[in-house]
């Protein structure tokens, strides 16, 4: 007879993180920059409440940053063709996001449309055209509105740089951020997601805007990657695992590189780099690539491109990064010792060689080869009824395939005390660890947690 306790599973049985750029608004969105002349949306001529933003000091510095955020969408990022100018004053007390038919921004909240906790907030309105660019088909944006709110402290560069800056915001970030959204970009990360990717952390774009900062006033390669698909020149590829093969699974690893016809006009060089340290590939055609990974890891594999445009200024350099899409996992390496408590109590401590993130997606704990109790957790505290020897066997699988190893405990004795190991994999290399752990051996491994 015999009882378990469960301890909390660390997050270990988690799936690969793939983690994504840039992001546009669902259903994606974006102006029509061929509908120029009398009554076209493009460009984007912007009106502004007429009231001064509290922390501004008139209404020309208000127009000025307002414009200066427009152009760091055209002009901070290459081959953007994002361009705004200057309409008129309106009544801030009547507009908010209820105004139609114009582009505004409004100050100060006016229809109290702003949860307290935002400093900002931005809609978009689609008439019935489409846009297609980059082989993405968008809603045609006919007019949008910024909304600032009521509480905020808004300041300049000055103010914001100044040692004595204390909970201001910076006007120019938080309206490059909201102008993004009115351009058709979502956050680069949500709040809540895991995101420790610093492009993304340090993009314009990002979901949260920290006071007397402007850190993220220009946007970055991040923001400027959303623009070019929207608006511009951009580049994108596909990786196609080898055949049988999977993008998450055992070393060697084979997949194919493909640039879709889209995104090839006006690239003159390719650079391959597939993220392990091994040599980049570099061609002048799209033709597809294919790589080989050998050891384990997860790997970001990135295409740079050269391209020549007429828009972009002549020359122009473009990137596309799939972040840890390519998972390579050996055969897990299970490992546990245990420590008696006394009273019967065996606990189990989980030394198993974790390797790259994701390669143990599961761990399974065999008491007495009985299968039907065999626990799912990270570390089991087993409760025996007397003190006669047991085996447990832990089970670790992953991409890279099963294996199990089996110890003898003993509720009298301590781990390393007498006890035996064998291990079995699902290759014929397990018969070497099977051979060691006759020989009384307990696995190395490593402690990570
Ligand atoms: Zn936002």
């Amino acid at each position: 007879m015999t009882r378990s306790r469960f301890l909390i599973l660390p997050l270990l049985l988690l799936v690969v993180p793939l983690l994504g750029g840039w992001k546009f608004l669902s259903p994606p969105r974006a102006w029509d920059i061929t509908d120029t002349g009398p009554g076209g949306t493009w460009p984007i001529e912007f009106h502004a409440g007429d009231v001064v933003p509290q922390g501004l000091d008139t209404h020309e510095e208000k127009w000025d940053l307002i414009q200066q955020s427009y152009d760091h969408w055209g002009e901070e990022v290459p081959c953007s063709p994002i361009e705004a100018v200057q309409g008129a004053d309106i009544n801030n007390s009547t507009q908010g996001f209820g105004a139609s038919g114009l582009t505004t921004l409004t100050f100060n909240d006016p229809t109290n449309a702003l949860g307290s906790s935002t400093l900002a907030a931005a809609l978009s309105y689609t008439s019935n055209g489409v846009v297609t660019n980059n082989g993405v088909t968008f809603a045609a944006i006919a007019e949008s509105h910024i909304v600032f709110n009521d509480w905020v402290v808004w300041g300049d560069a000055a103010d914001i740089s100044a040692a004595s800056c204390f909970n201001r915001h910076d006007f120019m970030s938080t309206t490059t951020h909201e102008i993004g959204h009115t351009i058709g970009l979502g956050h680069s990360c949500e709040d809540g997601e895991a995101c420790s990717d610093p492009l993304l952390r340090g993009a314009t774009m990002y979901w949260s805007g920290g006071s007397c900062s402007s850190a993220k006033r220009i946007p970055n390669e991040d923001d400027a990657a959303a623009i070019n698909v929207a608006y511009g020149v951009s580049i994108d590829f596909e990786i196609e695992p080898a055949d049988g093969q999977e993008l998450v699974g055992p070393a060697p690893l084979t997949a194919s590189m493909d640039v879709p016809s889209e995104y090839q006009a006006t690239v003159v060089e390719y650079e391959w780099n597939f993220g392990d340290g091994t040599e980049h590939i570099i061609t002048t055609t799209a033709e597809s690539v294919e790589h080989t990974w050998e050891e384990e890891g997860q790997y970001t594999v990135t295409l740079s491109i050269l391209g020549e445009d007429a828009e972009c200024g002549g020359e122009y350099e473009a990137e596309e990064r799939k972040v840890g899409v390519v998972l390579v996992c050996n055969e897990p390496r299970p490992a546990f010792e245990f420590v008696n408590e006394g009273d019967f109590t065996v606990q189990i401590e989980n030394v198993s060689d974790l390797g790259a993130f994701g390669c143990i997606t599961d761990f399974v704990w065999i008491l007495d080869g009985d299968e039907d109790s065999a626990l799912r957790t990270y570390e089991p505290t087993y409760v025996f009824d007397d003190n006669s020897s047991h085996t447990v066997t832990l089970r670790a699988s992953g991409p890279g395939g099963e294996t199990e190893i089996t110890q003898t405990i003993d509720p009298t004795k301590q781990s390393g005390e007498g006890c035996s190991a064998s291990v079995a994999g699902t290759e014929p290399v397990g018969l070497l660890a099977l051979l060691i752990g006759m020989m009384g051996l307990v696995p190395l491994a490593r402690r990570r947690r």
